[in-house]
């Protein structure tokens, strides 16, 4: 659309009365919205059978405003739509899921989002792992090149759990013990200088589970930079992948110009200062947190990247 007709149509906006400019922004909120389904259809043009993975569906009718197509492979004959077989599947709702996931765009806690859309708290909360179930399940990003790993910690929280059963209760996130590992949850985070990041959660990381995480990730030509922890010397000894130590007692955490972990460090202040607004994350959701951090990093952050991540498909497999 050319800029002068841009320009027509605001001015032809602005001169309404205010009922009609409320109309015409429900007209386009609407629109917008229905843009969900739009994707969800366009998104997988030739989409397997996901009960026996057959090829060519054949169209089968509509259901819930949704394509429906049925295999054809004589053993299996099931009927499924685009969303069968991924976490959005009998989700409800769909004309408020982009409104939802731009409302996680923005970072907006359980409650704000809630209200905003007129939904349950306890539907803003399922929906919110929903959407975040693939991207935590595609975790283990390639990475190449210079690669920098460290660890962090995440205050242990049972937040949704109904009952605590091994300390006291601590309220809204709280401090914990500054000294006690033992309530603390750890994280292994490695990024390379493209930007793609791949993390690992505790609760009690060994060298054997930190090998199993590195291993199918890294790239054999790469090289490694890390605080010096014993479990990446053993790694990169075993798979013979060059490594920097950068040991802190000397206050030397720079070697050259390039080798240092500066940029997974600065990763992990953002990750923690962004975290730090939903009061204390329940362990057993950090995965989909760390996920959702990473849709930010991941550069496309806008609700149909997001919306294409959570049914599971990757950026590089959107047809043109
Ligand atoms: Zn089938």
């Amino acid at each position: 659309m050319k800029r002068t007709d841009i320009n027509a149509i605001e001015q032809l906006l602005s001169r309404l009365p205010v009922e009609l400019k409320k109309y015409f922004a429900n007209q386009l909120l609407g629109q917008i919205n229905a843009q969900a389904d739009t994707l969800i259809e366009t998104a997988r043009p030739h989409p397997l059978c996901p009960h026996c993975g057959n090829e060519h569906p054949v169209k089968w009718g509509r259901s819930g405003g949704l394509q429906r197509y049925r295999c054809h492979n004589p053993v299996c004959l099931k009927t499924f739509n685009t969303l069968t077989g991924t976490p959005l599947a009998k989700l409800h709702h769909r004309d408020k899921w982009f409104a939802y996931l731009g409302c996680m765009l923005d970072s907006l806690t359980l409650r704000i989002t809630a209200k905003r859309l007129g939904i349950d708290l306890k539907t803003a909360f399922r929906w919110r792992h929903r959407f975040l179930a693939s991207a935590a399940k595609t975790n283990a990003n390639a990475l190449s090149g210079i690669i920098e790993v460290d660890e962090t910690w995440f205050l242990e929280s049972c937040k949704g759990k109904r009952r605590l059963t091994h300390r006291m209760t601590r309220k809204r996130g709280g401090q914990g013990s500054k000294k006690k590992k033992a309530d603390k949850v750890q994280v292994v985070i490695a990024r390379d200088r493209n930007g793609h990041i791949s993390d690992l959660v505790g609760p009690t990381l060994s060298k054997s589970a930190v090998h199993a995480f590195l291993e199918p990730i890294i790239d054999h030509d790469s090289i490694l930079c890390s605080d010096g922890h014993s479990w990446y010397k053993t790694f990169s000894a075993e798979h013979d992948i060059a490594h920097h130590r950068l040991i802190t007692l000397d206050h030397q955490r720079v070697i050259g110009k390039e080798y240092h972990i500066q940029n997974v460090n600065a990763y992990i202040s953002r990750l923690k200062g962004w975290i730090a607004r939903f009061r204390g994350v329940g362990t057993a959701y950090l995965p989909n947190y760390l996920a959702w951090r990473r849709l930010f990093e991941n550069g496309d952050s806008s609700e149909e990247a997001w919306l294409r991540s959570a049914i599971g498909i990757k950026q590089q497999q959107i047809p043109t």
